[in-house]
């Protein structure tokens, strides 16, 4: 069968998340599931930018830890720095906003894989500095649709056209558990913690 390996995290091009915007009063639910999510769909790092939120860190560490993967995490990195940083290490910044080029109607996509650089996705939550859509800071405005949704729905899309579904075969390196899929109820392997 054609592609019958699974791919490896590590095959992945390097993709980092910036959570600009995050609220601790309100968007601890939310951000977690960006966090999450990114992790998941094979994303390798996130960074919550310009604040700290140890419920964040508490609940990635702890996820990571059962399910696998060598996934980065910080917080509290002003954007400015993380953006230069990334920029200087010779990688690319994609914004997703509704206002962006159209994912599904543009080849923005297929740009974006020209570069054949590591790419950091900016997603907001409350408005996002005007500077986010100029060229100084953002190679590429994206919309998933043009829209208004949520950043986690336009992670998801985003990651999926990016990474062409082959993210969601992938099996995690050094996971205490994984799910063994079934057609009913819930099978899990448990694997032994050598650590
Ligand atoms: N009113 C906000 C603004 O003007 O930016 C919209 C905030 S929206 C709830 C939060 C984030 O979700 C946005 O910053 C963007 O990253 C993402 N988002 C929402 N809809 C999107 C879309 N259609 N395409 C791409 N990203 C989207």
């Amino acid at each position: 069968m054609e592609n019958s390996k699974p791919a490896q995290v590590n095959e992945f091009p390097k993709l980092f998340v910036l959570r600009w915007g995050h609220r601790p009063q309100r968007d601890v639910r939310l951000t977690t599931h960006v966090a999450l999510t990114a992790r998941a769909l094979c994303a390798s790092g996130f960074i919550l930018s310009d604040v700290v939120d140890s419920h964040i860190e508490e609940t990635v560490a702890k996820i990571t830890k059962a399910w696998g993967g060598d996934f980065h995490f910080e917080m509290g990195t002003p954007w400015k720095h993380a953006v230069k940083d990334w920029k200087l290490n010779d990688g690319i910044i994609v914004h997703l906003t509704v206002y962006g080029e159209n994912i599904q109607t543009s080849n923005v996509i297929d740009k974006i894989k020209a570069k054949n650089k590591n790419v950091m996705l900016l997603v907001g939550s409350q408005k996002v500095p005007g500077e986010f859509y100029s060229d100084e800071v953002s190679d590429f405005n994206v919309a998933v649709g043009n829209q208004p949704h949520s950043e986690c729905s336009a992670l998801a899309i985003f990651l999926d056209r990016f990474f062409k579904g082959k993210e969601l075969e992938i099996s995690f390196k050094n996971a205490k558990i994984a799910v063994e899929p079934t057609d009913r109820g819930k099978k899990i392997k448990t694997y032994v913690d050598l650590s």
